[in-house]
């Protein structure tokens, strides 16, 4: 498992980052530029590398390139040599359990008595570990550390011993943590979604494809409607151009990753029945309402903070205005070695727009701060600038625990606002003053009832048992 942040990025700093986007498209023609086009459009849940898996039929053939997805699959494309079939699966990663290079990347394939089976996996299995030790011992073979090759290794076992409904049920039960994945065995394909449904997954038609995809902006790319959300807990076979559900494993309460929301999904997506772009807005609403300050101007942290800052600016009648220029065309991760480096790297992503900060007292406004880092730097750039003061609005609560469900905050020292007060965190950023969201605050933004959300990284409290960590309540399947 991983114990570090990922690369370091200018602009998003030390930000949390997804592990992955998953599609699949159950197609009358050919898929793969339907699946490469889905996976340009998820780009932003994982960019160390991707894949393909489509079905030829007779056999799975997967093309995993490294980095991203336009660039990786350029070459192939070019020379026409790309995977053919019109049944496929695709995969986006951003690395949080196993290794980092393209042996590590879905979509994972074997060849099994069955056939082939294929998976892309988003989520992390919490005991994956101990599962792959029970599997090495039984004498199934590992490449990778992956927790999705074991998951794949497990399903296959227990499809082989009970067949593909109760196999699927089977595993389900032995799996901890999190997962929305596509599974392929041979020309049926399969969404499988943890009772808890932490990460989303949904289904969608466009004309006589179907779709399983993370996010559904996907579906509209590629001009499709929505159809439904996959429930916590359900695996859904897509066959012959039906859509079934083979069972629903029902858990006490479900646990939507509230950071979907704040960061991690693209505004135009709509994850379980709530737009993303406007429980960002509310967010912005809900900070003014908590946090207000007497200032001239508003002005966001590019991209993240955008939408926050605007509508914090129009709740409180402010002025609002874009005082940091982004470089479009700077890397958008690479690892920087020390501090001058990380200095003139924010530099060379954002430069503050004169006559929008100088001898203006300003409210700066960002989703949310992880380390502080990067907050410290902007703060420090808009002061050599002229701003006469800075106020460090943050339209989500405190982070103060790592999280175990897929995203890369792995350990606590990392964390700015562990048991520090807004005082001490503004003084350590260099700000005027600083506050944050409070977690009935993004409650409310994001518009579900409390119990449905997982809020692990913000309490310390997890909707499933970790080892060393608190559990918000007790939790045992309605199998
Ligand atoms: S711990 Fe935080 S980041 Fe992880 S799933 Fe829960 S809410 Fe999301």
């Amino acid at each position: 498992m991983d114990s570090q942040l990922q690369d370091y990025d200018p602009i998003n700093g030390l930000k949390p980052s997804e592990n992955c986007a998953v599609i699949g498209i159950y197609g009358n023609d050919t898929v793969f530029f339907k699946i490469y086009t889905s996976l340009r459009t998820l780009q932003h849940r994982g960019q160390e590398a991707s894949g393909v898996a489509i079905f030829d039929g007779e056999k799975i053939n997967a093309l995993k390139v490294d980095g991203l997805v336009y660039e990786g699959f350029r070459p192939y494309i070019e020379k026409e040599i790309v995977p053919k079939g019109n049944i496929g699966i695709g995969h986006n990663r951003y690395s949080t359990a196993g290794i980092k290079n393209i042996t590590g990347a879905g979509p994972f394939l074997i060849s099994t008595a069955m056939g082939d089976m294929a998976i892309s996996h988003n989520g992390e299995i919490t005991n994956y570990q101990s599962l792959r030790d029970e599997l090495k011992e039984q004498g199934v073979p590992f490449v990778t550390t992956n927790d999705t090759e074991v998951m794949l290794n497990l399903l296959a076992r227990t499809i082989r011993q009970k067949g593909i409904k109760n196999g699927i049920r089977s595993s389900m039960e032995m799996l901890q943590g999190s997962y929305s994945a596509v599974l392929m065995i041979g020309e049926k394909m399969y969404a499988m979604r943890d009772p808890k449904g932490f990460r989303p997954l949904i289904l969608g038609k466009a004309g006589n494809d179907i779709i399983i995809s993370s996010e559904s902006a996907a579906i509209d790319v590629l001009g499709g409607t929505i159809v439904r959300d996959v429930q916590p807990g359900e695996v859904v076979e897509i066959y012959n151009g039906d859509i079934n559900t083979l069972f629903i494993m029902r858990s006490q309460r479900i646990s939507h990753c509230m950071f979907e929301y704040v960061y991690f999904a693209r505004p135009d997506s709509i994850i379980d029945g709530v737009e993303v772009y406007n429980s960002r807005y509310r967010l912005g609403v809900n900070l003014a309402k908590e946090a207000p300050v007497e200032a001239d101007v508003v002005i966001p942290v590019p991209d993240s903070g955008r939408t926050q800052a605007l509508s914090y600016a129009a709740e409180l009648k402010m002025e609002y205005s874009e005082g940091l220029f982004k470089n479009r065309y700077s890397e958008r991760t690479f690892i920087m070695p020390g501090n001058k480096e990380r200095d003139s790297a924010v530099k060379l992503k954002l430069n503050p727009i004169k006559s929008v900060v100088q001898g203006k007292r300003i409210v700066l406004v960002d989703d949310s701060i992880v380390r502080g880092t990067t907050m410290k730097r902007i703060v420090a750039l808009l002061r050599s600038f002229g701003a006469k003061e800075i106020h460090v609005r943050i339209a989500s609560p405190k982070i103060v625990a790592p999280c175990y469900f897929g995203v890369d905050m792995k350990t606590r020292d990392q964390f700015i606002a562990l048991n520090k007060s807004d005082d001490q965190i503004s003084k350590e950023v260099g700000a005027d003053s600083l506050a944050y969201l409070s977690i009935e605050g993004l409650v409310n933004s994001i518009g579900m009832p409390k119990k449905s959300l997982c809020l692990g990284c913000l309490t310390g409290e997890y909707p499933v048992k970790i080892a060393g960590e608190k559990e918000d309540i007790q939790t045992t399947l309605e199998l």
